[in-house]
């Protein structure tokens, strides 16, 4: 089953749902970054819930959705333009803990809880819109819940899930999330809280094989499905879009890179790419400035 997300309606319920599947784009990023367990658990709950929060924006603008809990992974950092494409890394992808009781994924624990989730729109006006919210937990699906409440004024159920392999492949990835319309009512809302309890965990539903429709329709009996898109990890570096982040370093900057180094290095974050620019290059870059 490939990835992809669904947006939708439930009117007799008063809510607006989105669920997606990341499996494949999760392994993806999985190799690139040659994350450990823990890692791709934090990284794919906050992958799906980036993604499905880009659908809530109207322009499909860039959004970059920055996570820091001052825990052992680090800073997590994720963006997308509603597009479908989604690219992102954490600092330290060495990193794997689980509970002792459950023996599931510590997430919260790799993440940490002292810190924030830092929201990034870029609308195109002079200034971004930037959101930011305290961590609740680290476990990624809270912590966006609560941004949604905070930031935006939204209730809204947040549920993300990762499963993992014993050779650390990545099983399932995916989530939903329901959020209230202002006409929602205390039945709508008791409903919607006992549907999420009976609900099995969701990477359990994707690892059953259950496309995300099906997800939804087991917590809402009728569910308008108003979008359907396909989902990526991918990069949109290139060296041409690099070679115009060194033109403004400058020139002083660029002749001592020549001098010293006789070229230079750079290297994307979001996947790894090693660019190499020649003496010869970097030349060039100088006479273009
Ligand atoms: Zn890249």
């Amino acid at each position: 089953m490939k990835d992809y997300l669904v947006r939708g309606l439930v009117n007799s319920k008063n809510c607006r749902v989105f669920a997606c599947s990341t499996t494949k784009l999760l392994e993806v990023a999985r190799k690139d970054h040659s994350l450990w367990p823990t890692a791709s658990a934090a990284l794919g709950r906050m992958m799906s819930a980036t993604l499905m929060m880009a659908k809530m924006n109207k322009n499909n603008e860039k959004m970059t959705v920055v996570i820091n809990g001052g825990g052992p992974i680090g800073t997590m950092i994720c963006v997308t333009n509603g597009d479908g494409n989604i690219k992102g890394f954490v600092a330290n992808p060495g990193v794997h803990y689980t509970y002792n009781d459950t023996g599931k994924l510590a997430v919260g624990v790799a993440v940490g809880h002292e810190g924030t989730l830092q929201v990034i729109k870029d609308m195109g006006l002079k200034e971004p819109f930037t959101g930011s919210v305290p961590l609740q937990t680290g476990e990624i699906g809270d912590d966006f819940s609560y941004y949604f409440a905070v930031s935006e004024q939204t209730p809204s159920v947040v549920s993300v899930g990762v499963l993992v392999n014993d050779t650390n492949e990545i099983l399932a990835s995916g989530g939903f999330i329901i959020q209230l319309l202002p006409e929602a009512t205390e039945e709508d809302i008791t409903y919607i809280e006992n549907a999420v309890k009976n609900c099995p965990p969701v990477s359990q539903l994707i690892n059953d094989g259950k496309t995300p429709e099906e997800i939804l329709e087991l917590l809402f009996s009728d569910v308008e499905i108003t979008e359907k898109q396909d989902l990526y990890f991918k990069c949109d570096c290139s060296k041409d879009k690099l070679s115009k982040a060194l033109i403004t370093i400058g020139k002083d900057e660029l002749n001592s890179m020549i001098e010293k180094d006789h070229g230079c290095q750079l290297h994307c974050q979001f996947c790894n790419t090693e660019y190499n620019f020649s003496e010869e290059e970097l030349k060039e870059i100088i006479n273009d400035i």
